[in-house]
């Protein structure tokens, strides 16, 4: 048995160092797809093709036998690789007579990301960091464009301290909250103004698929090619009214990043054994330990600053703790009854969704289960 199993594991070998080859041949084509898109500005994220080679690869796969998913699990992962090394070939410059970018906090996270892919797009960028604002006058005499990129509660204060900027200077900023900035940018510079928030960190491997979330202040016309730009680094730009973004964030960040603090304050406080709680994890336990313990590899100031940007904010997170006690009272009451009429409450209110993030949950903790390792 020994020997027929040691033939049949060569032919696997044999086989994974074709899948290898082929590999290789697939990455070395998509490094030359990445200098065409470069050289005709094409985004390097093009959904419609994606979504059509996924179709056809399905279909082959399907007629061979070979679960469609699978071939798409493949292609998807090999697509991620593609996306991150396409940016190796620079992107084009969409406005190449633009004077230079000064990126304000550029050697922070998030403006170090955008000074590399302006970079890579052949702009001149500029930094103007805490230490620079003797110089700050001669930095931003001749920009073309100023990015706000300082940690949160620092925003408001910087905006309002730039000196005077060329009339037809784009301001920006890349903060995670919008209505203030905004406001303060479109008081302090009578030219175009935009406000950003790229809903990622810098820890992304490409820009592909990743949103970036614009609020228009005025001129939009002006500033219509750095949202294209964008989108030939990948991402997806979503328009929406400031405030509106504001309160969506409310959810979306603020109370999110709350009940991971919360957690982990409990988690801390409890203390139980980390590594065998790791060890006892369920998949979704896993994933669940993994987003809450993210958050504390990360700046508390950034998340502070994000969960406290508002009142608003925090009315939230208290009718959240509100609500907690009410749940608590169910079981205080070991009120079985009312807690399945809740539960199929909130499931009704989800509606369609809760099937959809059942499937969407199931295939993310199936690729969570393929990263586990349990050998020594
Ligand atoms: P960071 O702390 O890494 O960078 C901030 C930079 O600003 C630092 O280099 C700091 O020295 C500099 N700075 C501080 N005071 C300054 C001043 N007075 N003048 C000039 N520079 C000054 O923070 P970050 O994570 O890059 O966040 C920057 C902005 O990006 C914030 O508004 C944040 O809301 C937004 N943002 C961050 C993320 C993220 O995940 N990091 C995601 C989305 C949006």
């Amino acid at each position: 048995m020994a020997v027929e199993l040691n033939e049949l594991r060569d032919q696997i070998d044999a086989v994974d160092k074709q899948i290898v080859d082929l590999l290789a041949q697939r990455l070395s084509l998509v490094e030359k797809v990445g200098e065409v898109k470069s050289i005709h500005g094409l985004p390097i994220y093009a959904p419609d093709r994606e979504a059509a080679m996924l179709a056809s690869r399905r279909e082959e796969a399907e007629k061979r036998g070979v679960p469609p998913q699978l071939i798409e699990d493949i292609l998807r992962r090999t697509m991620r690789e593609s996306y991150a090394s396409e940016k190796d070939s620079g992107f084009k410059c969409l406005n190449p007579e633009l004077r230079p970018i000064v990126i304000v906090g550029g050697h922070g996270q998030l403006g170090g990301v955008f000074k590399r892919m302006f970079e890579l797009s052949g702009y001149q960028v500029k930094i103007l960091g805490s230490q620079d604002w003797d110089n700050a006058e001669s930095l931003v005499k001749d920009a073309g464009m100023v990015v706000v990129s300082v940690p949160i509660h620092l925003t408001d204060g910087v905006i309002q301290k730039l000196p005077k900027l060329p009339d037809d200077c784009i301001l920006c900023d890349l903060t995670s909250i919008k209505a203030e900035p905004l406001a303060a940018m479109l008081e302090v510079h009578a030219g175009p103004v935009v406000g950003l928030h790229p809903m990622f960190g810098p820890d992304i491997p490409s820009m592909a698929k990743q949103v970036i979330i614009c609020s228009d202040g005025r001129a939009p016309e002006t500033y219509q090619w750095l949202l294209k730009q964008f989108e030939i680094w990948g991402a997806s730009i979503c328009a929406i009214d400031a405030k509106e973004h504001d309160n969506g964030m409310t959810l979306i960040q603020a109370l999110r990043h709350f009940t991971s603090f919360a957690y982990g304050l409990h988690l801390a406080q409890e203390n139980p054994n980390l590594d065998t709680l790791v060890q006892l994890s369920s998949p979704i336990y896993r994933l669940e330990l993994a987003m809450v313990g993210r958050l504390f590899a990360q700046d508390p100031n950034l998340y502070g600053d994000i969960i406290m940007a508002s009142q608003h904010n925090i009315d939230m997170i208290k009718r959240f703790h509100h609500r907690f006690g009410e749940a608590i009272k169910i079981l205080d009451n070991h009120d079985k009854a009312e807690f399945v009429k809740q539960f199929e409450g909130v499931s009704e209110w989800y509606g369609d969704y809760s099937q959809q993030f059942m499937n969407e949950s199931q295939n993310l903790l199936k690729q969570a289960n393929d990263a586990i390792h349990r050998g020594k």
